[in-house]
Formats: structure tokens, C-alpha cells, sequence
């Protein structure tokens, strides 16, 4: 007797089914997604048990008909298209009719629903699925609308449950589903409950910032700016707009980063990759921003049927797109520190500035003792004691139009003052050349061998950083890193790039293992990019001038000089700013002189 047999056709769905639905988030997305093509103003959605024991999600949509109730549950049963055609149509969609099939073949589902056509006393149906097999229906007395209950998710495929991942991840999963519809569909009222308590009541509005008020902390919320994008338009009219979160709020993950294609929330490694490229140097290592991100183009540039849960996209031209986005990003953020900085005029640009002859140095002012001031806000004292020596104006050239300003000084040997226009600007003087720094190197540099350190350095290492490291060793001594395993726990490191050699090597060791640990699954651009960042971040901060040092007017004048000409001026490789604003207005009200 030959061994192949065919497989009876309920196991042969559950197992297609169980491929297709691999977690509870999952349903939880067809489910709103239908609710939503139901033309839905209100979706409820109840969890319980982080979906094993109950997805269950009510709309207030058009309903079903007697007929269509136990017909959706069918494979290939769908009201969305009536022939292979009309797929392209929806295309962004993925393929139609599998999603209810797939559900009641693996969980036992109560379906109750009523149209919106049907009068008033005419009740609704409900129907009672186990692992495809009807076991009930009947009439109820409902509202217009579907009430979808999914319970037991996985009962039949034990081999499925046993594949769920942690109570919390199952969860962040649920949670990230609903939010990116909340996201993209501001205008439906949204409620979701965990084990009976509402956690989160999202009722709909016009603006998605609103939006992300209801869903998000505060700071985040607040910190959105709206994406500035001005190619919008291209020949194949690409449109990128959303919001970003500036670069004082991040968070150590993901969760607020959300790309939507053509309305569809997507996956997408590269696009992620964009979006951090334009915050690259604006925020600290390993933290990531808030963005909402909607990406439309024309349906024949992306291919949504890569992935069986439609959830990953590809693009035709995706480098244009991701060049795009990262501009899009960096100038958002540019803009934003520029306004901040500069509320009535033009950020400090192209200043020219000419240095005096030192006999029309002006004399040094008066400086009023400490404690004169110690009872003023904050604001006024800061700058009125202290003063460091010399306190040199500068004119700059009386050219008509010109911008002017002058030195004033510097402060605590730490800060640089200058007034310009109608304000006084503050300069961190060891923030403002570390970005100097950090920029010039970005552009000049170049991968060299490495150099033999002439007294190897031992690094201790946890475990698995130290494998970390391994699975990159390759890399590193192309980068000029290179290194033994002294012990489980130890490295010596023999070698280093050239620029690295006066610096912290235990330092740059320990950074580049955390980030490799923290990224499970890491390309070697994305590895190599932060290396570099790494070297150059520790540099920077290791060759700039420090708080402290006492800066001659010559050094001030070139560190602001400089300061105008790089990238990311406002924000040090830290994510502090380099510098802040007074304006005159603001001395005139403290002096009462408005
Ligand atoms: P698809 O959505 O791809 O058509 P599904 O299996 O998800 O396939 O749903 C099958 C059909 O059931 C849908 O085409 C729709 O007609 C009906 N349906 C499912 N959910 C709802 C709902 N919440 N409200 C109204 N009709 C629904
Ligand atoms: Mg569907």
C-alpha cells in the first residue's frame, strides 16, 4: 500500500488556516479591517487573555444579510470582488475572502449581526461556528451592526498555541494593530478593552495630532511636528506627509513608528531605516522617535504580496523613496529647532563678522557682584554675574543689510554670548564644537587599517555581547578592530582604527557590543553606519574644547564661524541643544521697560 494519503479537508483548511493566522493580533486586524469596509463609525474591541480566551470586535456597521452571515465564514466567501480582475482593484488589500474562513477554522465563533436596512423589529442572526463546523443559529434582538466573537483561538492546533510568544508581546502586538487603525482612521471612534477595563476610548476627530493625544503620553503627543515634505509631487507622484516627533522626546523602542502605505499599515526595514538616517546625530544611541508616516503612490509601484499577512510591502523605486523620506525628516527637524531658536528672525546664518583692530576693543562693563542678582528668575541671572574676561565687541561690517552681531563674551568659561539682532544667544561652547567636530568627520572619514596598540587592552564583556562581537568579527578588523576571547567573560583587544588610538578603547568596545546585542537581527551597513557614528561621536566629544577652557576671541570667532556652516547646528551628537535665545523683548518685560 503506498504512504501518500490525502488529508481530509477540514485538516487541510485548519493547517492553511493556522498559516495564514499565526497570533491573536492578527485577527484582531482582519476583523477591524472588515468593520471598517462595513463602513463603521464605532469599533469596540474587547480582549480577553491577550486574545487566547477572546478577540471580540463590534461595529456599528451596515450588517449582515441572513444569508451572508453563515456565507462569510466560507473559504473564498467575500462581497469585495466577483473575479480575478477585479483583485487588481483592491490589490492593496491582499487577497480577498480568506480571513473569516481561516478564523472559524481555528477558534469557535459567535456571530451576530443585522443590516441596516432591515426594519426595526426584525431581529438580528446569530450564528455559532466551531473549527468550521456550524453548531447553532438563530435570531437575537441587536442593534444594526456585527458583533464578531473569536473565543479559543488555536484550540484545535496546539502545536500553534504552544507557538505564542510572552502575555506582554502578544499584547504590544493587539495594541500596535489597533492603534495604527486608530492612527489612519482618526475620524472612527475607537474603544479597546483588556480583561473588561477600557484602556483606551479614542472617540473620532479631524486631526491626526488629536489622535495621537488620545493614544499617546503627553510629551510625545505634543512633540509632533507636522512632516515638512516639498516634493510631494514626482513624476510618479509619490506623496509623503505624517508627523514626527522632534528630538527632545524618544523612547528605547519602536512602538511609535508606524508607516501606512496607501492607507494599509506597513512593515517596512528600509523605510525604517530612512526615517532613524534623518534623526541620525539628534538623538542619543538606541533611541528611537514617535512618527507617523502615510506613504501614497500609484498601486503599480508597490507590491503588497510579499508577505502572507500582507504586512510587508516592497517598492519599485525604493531609494528614491527613502531619500525622500530621510530629507523630509531632516528638515523637519531643522525647521523646528530653527523656529524655536529664532521666533521673529532668520537663524544665525552667514554672519559677517570682522574682527576689530584691538585698540577698538571696548573697555570691560562694570560687573555687578553675585549676589546682586541672586534673587532674580533664572533667566536674568544666568547671565549677569560672572562674566568672564575678556569681554570683546565685535562689529560686524556697517554694511547696509548686513546682519550684524556681536561677541559679547564668554560665560563660566563654558558658554559663548553673542548678541544678535533683537536677542542674546547662548552658545555651549564644548556642545557647538562637538557637532563641528562630529560633521567634519562624517565627511573625511575614511576606513583604515588598524593599529597595533602597544599595550593590548582587556575589556570585560558579558557573554553574550562577546558573541555579539564574534558574529561580526569579519567586519570589525576590516574596520581596524581586532580582537581575541581571553575568557567567557574578557576580550584583548589588539588593534584599532587609527582615529581611535587616544580614546577610550574599553569604552567604544562595550558601546559597539550593546548594539549589537540590542539589534538581534542586524545588517552590516546598519552595523558599519553606527560604528562609524561611534567613532566619531567618541571623538568628537573626546577632541572638542571642554567646559571650562578659557576660549580667545579669535577661537570664538572661528568655533561660531564653523557652527554656521555645519549640518544639525542647533543639536549636539547628544541631542542637547548647542544653543538658546533671549530676546530684547524678554529683558524689556523683566526690567519693566514695556
Ligand atoms: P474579505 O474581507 O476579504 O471579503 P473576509 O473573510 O474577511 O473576506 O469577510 C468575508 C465577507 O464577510 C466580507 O466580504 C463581508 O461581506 C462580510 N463581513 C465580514 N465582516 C463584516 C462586518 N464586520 N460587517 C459587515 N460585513 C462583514
Ligand atoms: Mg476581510
Amino acid at each position: 500500500m503506498g504512504r501518500i494519503h490525502l488529508l481530509p479537508p477540514h485538516e487541510a483548511l485548519k493547517i492553511a488556516a493556522g498559516e495564514v493566522i499565526d497570533r491573536p493580533a492578527h485577527v484582531l486586524k482582519e476583523l477591524i479591517e472588515n468593520s471598517i469596509d462595513a463602513g463603521a463609525t464605532t469599533i469596540t474591541v474587547f480582549i480577553e487573555d491577550v486574545g487566547k480566551q477572546l478577540i471580540r470586535v463590534v461595529d456599528n456597521g451596515c450588517g449582515m444579510s441572513e444569508d451572508d452571515a453563515e456565507l462569510c465564514f466560507a473559504s473564498h466567501a467575500t462581497s469585495k470582488l466577483h473575479c480575478v480582475d477585479d483583485l487588481e482593484q483592491v490589490a492593496s488589500f491582499g487577497f480577498r475572502g480568506e480571513a473569516l474562513a481561516s478564523v472559524a477554522a481555528i477558534s469557535k465563533v459567535k456571530l451576530i449581526t443585522k443590516q441596516h436596512t432591515a426594519d426595526e423589529s426584525v431581529p438580528g442572526i446569530a450564528i455559532d461556528y466551531s473549527g468550521v463546523t456550524l453548531q447553532q443559529r438563530g435570531v437575537i434582538a441587536c442593534g444594526v451592526g456585527t458583533d464578531i466573537q473569536i473565543r479559543d483561538l488555536f484550540f484545535n492546533m496546539p502545536v500553534r498555541k504552544k507557538f505564542l510568544k510572552r502575555d506582554e508581546t502578544e499584547w504590544n502586538a493587539l495594541q500596535s494593530v489597533f492603534t495604527a487603525f486608530c492612527l489612519s482612521h482618526s475620524r472612527i471612534h475607537f474603544k479597546l478593552y483588556r480583561d473588561g477595563a477600557c484602556v483606551i476610548n479614542a472617540p473620532g476627530v479631524i486631526h491626526e495630532r488629536e489622535r495621537a493625544l488620545q493614544l499617546w503620553e503627553t510629551d510625545i503627543a505634543h512633540g509632533l511636528l507636522p512632516l515638512q515634505n516639498d516634493q510631494t509631487v514626482h513624476e510618479d507622484v509619490i506623496s509623503i506627509t505624517g508627523s514626527l516627533s522632534h528630538q527632545h522626546v524618544w523612547r528605547y523602542g519602536r512602538q511609535h513608528i508606524y508607516f501606512f502605505v496607501n492607507g494599509r499599515w506597513v512593515k517596512n526595514n528600509e523605510l525604517a531605516k530612512a526615517l532613524m538616517k534623518g534623526y541620525s546625530g539628534v538623538l542619543p544611541e538606541a533611541c528611537f522617535p514617535a512618527a507617523v508616516i502615510f506613504i501614497t503612490m500609484d498601486r503599480k509601484f508597490v507590491d503588497v504580496n510579499i508577505h502572507p499577512k500582507k504586512e510587508e510591502v516592497r517598492f519599485a523605486h525604493p531609494g528614491r523613496l527613502q531619500t525622500m523620506l530621510t530629507t523630509a525628516v531632516k528638515r523637519t527637524l531643522e525647521q523646528h529647532v530653527t523656529r524655536t531658536l529664532s521666533p521673529v528672525s532668520a537663524p544665525l546664518s552667514q554672519p559677517q563678522i570682522s574682527i576689530p583692530p584691538q585698540s577698538s576693543i571696548a573697555p570691560m562693563p562694570t560687573i555687578f557682584p553675585p549676589q546682586f542678582f541672586t534673587s532674580m528668575p533664572p533667566v536674568v541671572s544666568s547671565v549677569s554675574y560672572n562674566v568672564v574676561p575678556p569681554v570683546v565687541h565685535v562689529q560686524t561690517q556697517p554694511e547696509v543689510l548686513q546682519p550684524t552681531f556681536t561677541i559679547v563674551g564668554q560665560l563660566f568659561a563654558t558658554y559663548l554670548i553673542i548678541e544678535k539682532e533683537d536677542a542674546i544667544i547662548f552658545i555651549d561652547q564644548h556642545a557647538a564644537h562637538e557637532r563641528i567636530v562630529y560633521e567634519k568627520m562624517k565627511q573625511n572619514y575614511t576606513v583604515q587599517h588598524g593599529v597595533t596598540l602597544l599595550f593590548p587592552e582587556i575589556v570585560a564583556l558579558a557573554p553574550e555581547q562577546i558573541n555579539g562581537l564574534l558574529e561580526h568579527k569579519d567586519f570589525l578588523i576590516q574596520q581596524g578592530v581586532e580582537f581575541d576571547i581571553l575568557s567567557d567573560e574578557k576580550v584583548v583587544v589588539r588593534s584599532a582604527p587609527p582615529q581611535l588610538k587616544n580614546v577610550a578603547i574599553a569604552e567604544f568596545m562595550r558601546d559597539v557590543a550593546t548594539f549589537i546585542h540590542e539589534h538581534a537581527t542586524l545588517d552590516t551597513n546598519l552595523l558599519g553606519t553606527t560604528l562609524h557614528e561611534r567613532i566619531h561621536a567618541q571623538l568628537a566629544c573626546k577632541t572638542a574644547i571642554k567646559a571650562g577652557d578659557v576660549l580667545s576671541h579669535e577661537q570664538m570667532k572661528k568655533l561660531i564661524e564653523d557652527l554656521e556652516l555645519v549640518d544639525n547646528r542647533f543639536i549636539c551628537v547628544h541631542g542637547r541643544p548647542t544653543m538658546w535665545r533671549i530676546e530684547k523683548s524678554e529683558f524689556e518685560k523683566k526690567f519693566r521697560r514695556t
